[in-house]
């Protein structure tokens, strides 16, 4: 059942519903007592009674009532002592004192203590309402009073208030923390003393006109520190009007946001630049040119935009961990910045790609300068982690607004232009070509292709003699894989190779050819083929993985081939750089009894010295040497002969098998064999073969010389 109060002070709302003001009644006589609880009970709700003191007390503590009423004096208790020892333990506490009149000393106590209120028997029950009415309501009006100054002494927010003369006249400590002037310090002063000098006049000016328009300004603003420091504060003032209109005060409340605006920037920095090198990402790249292309709209100016990518930077994060890639990634970035415009911008796009745009380049030909300026840039011997990398990289650029007028499109065409760069060799530019556009469409398509030609299984492997011109036998067979695509035709593995590297099929694809090589010899094998060694091309990518033996020594164990009949081609520069993991790798394949040649030996810049020290079978003169012996008169210019016979020699004196790729004529054949080179390997003995047509050509070329070359 809900009871009306009587009183002014209303129950106030909680969870439980409503909730009326808690008192505790104490008084000796139980008859009287019994007589209030039944008076309060009707008109208040709650009141809690004890007989003495002590009761009285313990129910204090427990009860936290918002008023004590309290008939005295009470056997053997001193009045004054009760009242502080009350008061002692609950300071805020309202207490109603019920004496008779002849108690001149209660009266005495009770004026001098706070809170505490006096009424005399006898007690009219109208009376006795109102007087506890008044109580209740006194202590709330008290709390509020209280409240307001306490709420200025602990705010964490700066207060300061001034008269109409924006003259300090209180501040509040948290002012002193903030400013780190003290009240006393700022007491008449103008808050002028703050000023940090970073706002003109005009700024301070529209301040004060709009507080004088609207009573209220808030905004940033910077702020000098008692120590000189600057800082920035989200400020508040308010404008306090009499009734007649006219100022009374201004109160500012403001709060340093320094650190907060830094930590605001430092994440608006983050979310737009890259973590590694702090060049500015795709995205803040893409809102610059966004910029750059409306300016050039309006000066009708030229914009370049550079696609840049690090040469063969995927074998280096595989050989030598992402630690020395993200190194490379950083050198190169400063190499970048190195040379560019205050208002050019080099942004990391990811991985190995970066992109420089230059928003004003006046013609074609001062953009082609500067992209030669960046190719140079690049082009350098880094110092890693104790390893020398000698980088290049190969730029695409497109041009507005002859290659594109929006962003995509420019960004589109560079990245067309940047795949014609690297697929004609690399560490080169190119600009944008609209025939180009036909490149990246057939990159994507061999890339898609590809995967379903290995489900499919439409990879063909093709194999090619390697002849000894001496003995007139085959001594070996090199794989190579052939695809049609049914779309594209034949693609050429000098175009789908470095593909499949770039997206790391590669592995997969290897994993097939070993498995299909040694297939296939099983099969050869079965029709009575005499076998000899077949080399496998093995990408640097899957030479790093790490599992290159296992996958070997599976796949020969699973066809029953011996481990001298396959044989592993790795160019130079897998071979040859003295990384730990790589010796360790090549060891374990020599320790299955699997042969290594390597391949198109002499490009690459290696020491010859280093050779010996490495577990190499077999060297493959690259066909570029070879290609330049054509011509009877090429034989007498030592420039030309120079390197193959000098590594006919080195193989002589290492006691290794030698190689001679791509030999498709007489001259270069008999020069060969005059010098030393028995073994070679191209068009002129035999071009690729199909796998069918093998077994008879080995049935004809192994073991006995043939009469019928
Ligand atoms: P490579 O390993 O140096 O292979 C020799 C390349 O020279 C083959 O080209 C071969 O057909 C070609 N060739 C041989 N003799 C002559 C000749 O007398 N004249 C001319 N002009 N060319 C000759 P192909 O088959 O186009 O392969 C090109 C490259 O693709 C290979 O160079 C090799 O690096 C890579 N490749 C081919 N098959 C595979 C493979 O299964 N795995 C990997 N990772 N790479 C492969
Ligand atoms: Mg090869
Ligand atoms: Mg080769």
């Amino acid at each position: 059942m809900m009871r009306l109060s009587p009183f002014a002070v209303q129950p106030a709302d909680n969870e439980d519903g409503l909730q009326w003001p808690s008192i505790v009644h104490i008084d000796a006589d139980i008859e009287s007592a019994s007589r209030m609880e039944r008076l309060l009970l009707d008109h208040v709700g709650a009141l809690h009674v004890a007989h003495c003191a002590e009761r009285g007390l313990r129910l204090l503590c427990t009860v936290k009532p918002q008023l004590l009423l309290i008939r005295v004096p009470l056997a053997a208790v001193d009045t004054a002592v009760l009242l502080q020892r009350i008061q002692r333990l609950q300071p805020e506490l309202s207490v109603l004192v019920l004496t008779t009149a002849e108690a001149p000393d209660v009266v005495a106590v009770t004026t001098t203590l706070e809170r505490v209120w006096l009424l005399q028997e006898p007690i009219q029950t109208e009376r006795l309402l109102a007087t506890i009415a008044q109580c209740l309501q006194c202590c709330e009006q008290i709390d509020h009073l209280r409240l307001f100054p306490r709420l200025f002494m602990n705010s964490p927010l700066a207060m300061a208030i001034t008269d109409s003369q924006r003259n300090f006249i209180r501040v509040n400590p948290a002012f002193t923390q903030i400013t780190g002037y003290t009240q006393a310090e700022v007491l008449g002063r103008n808050p002028r003393i703050l000023s940090s000098g970073k706002h003109d006049g005009e700024f301070y000016r529209r301040m004060w006109q709009i507080l004088e328009e609207n009573d209220h300004w808030c905004g940033e603003i910077w702020n000098r520190h008692k120590d000189g420091q600057l800082f920035l504060e989200w400020l508040n003032i308010t404008t306090l009007r009499n009734a007649d209109g006219s100022i009374s005060h201004y109160v500012s409340i403001f709060a340093d946001i320094t650190q907060r605006t830094a930590a605001e920037a430092k994440m608006r920095h983050l979310a737009q630049h890259d973590c590694l090198t702090d060049l500015p990402n795709r995205s803040l790249l893409h809102d610059r040119l966004h910029q750059a292309l409306l300016q050039a709209q309006r000066s009708h100016g030229l914009v370049a935009l550079v696609y840049i990518d690090i040469d063969h930077f995927k074998n280096i994060n595989d050989c030598f961990g992402h630690v020395v890639g993200d190194g490379l990634i950083v050198n190169v970035a400063n190499a970048l910045r190195s040379v560019i415009r205050e208002t050019d911008t080099v942004s990391r796009l990811g991985g190995d790609e970066f992109a420089v745009l230059l928003p004003d380049v006046g013609s074609l030909a001062v953009a082609e300068k500067l992209v030669g300026k960046l190719l140079n840039a690049v082009a350098n011997t880094y110092q890693i982690d104790g390893h020398d990398f000698r980088v290049t990289a190969s730029m695409g650029v497109s041009v507005f607004p002859y290659d594109g007028r929006e962003p995509d499109t420019l960004i589109r065409h560079a990245d067309s232009a940047l795949y014609l760069a690297k697929n004609e060799g690399r560490n080169q530019y190119r600009f944008f070509d609209p025939v180009l556009e036909t490149h990246t469409e057939r990159y994507t398509t061999i890339q898609h292709n590809m995967h379903k030609a290995l489900q499919a299984n439409a990879f063909r492997i093709h194999f090619q003699p390697k002849y000894a011109m001496d003995s007139q036998t085959i001594v070996g067979l090199e794989a190579l894989l052939r695809w049609q695509d049914e779309k594209l035709g034949p693609v050429s593995p000098g175009e789908f190779i470095p593909i499949a590297e770039q997206t790391g099929f590669i592995v997969e694809l290897g994993v097939w050819l070993i498995e299909t090589v040694c297939l296939t010899m099983a099969q050869w094998r079965a029709s009575a083929t005499p076998l000899v060694p077949v080399a496998v091309n093995i990408s640097p990518l899957q030479f790093h993985r790490g599992d290159l033996q296992v996958v070997l020594s599976q796949a020969l164990a699973r066809h029953g081939i011996e481990p001298a009949l396959l044989q592993v081609e790795l160019t130079e520069g897998v071979v040859m750089n003295r990384h730990e993991p790589t010796i360790i790798a090549l060891n374990r394949i020599k320790a299955l009894g699997v042969a290594i040649s390597i391949d198109d030996f002499g490009t690459g810049y290696s020491s010859l010295s280093y050779l010996s020290e490495l577990p190499v079978d077999e060297l493959k003169i690259d066909r570029s040497f070879i290609v330049k012996l054509a011509e009877p008169q090429h034989l007498a210019d030592k420039r030309l002969t120079a390197v193959p016979l000098a590594l006919i020699d080195l193989a002589a004196n290492l006691g290794l098998k030698l190689v001679a790729e791509g030999v498709e004529t007489d001259i270069q054949a008999d020069f060969l064999l005059a010098n030393g080179c028995h073994v070679i390997q191209g068009y002129w003995f035999s071009k690729p073969l199909v796998a069918e047509a093998v077994p008879d050509v080995l049935k004809r070329y192994v073991g006995k010389p043939s009469n019928d070359t």
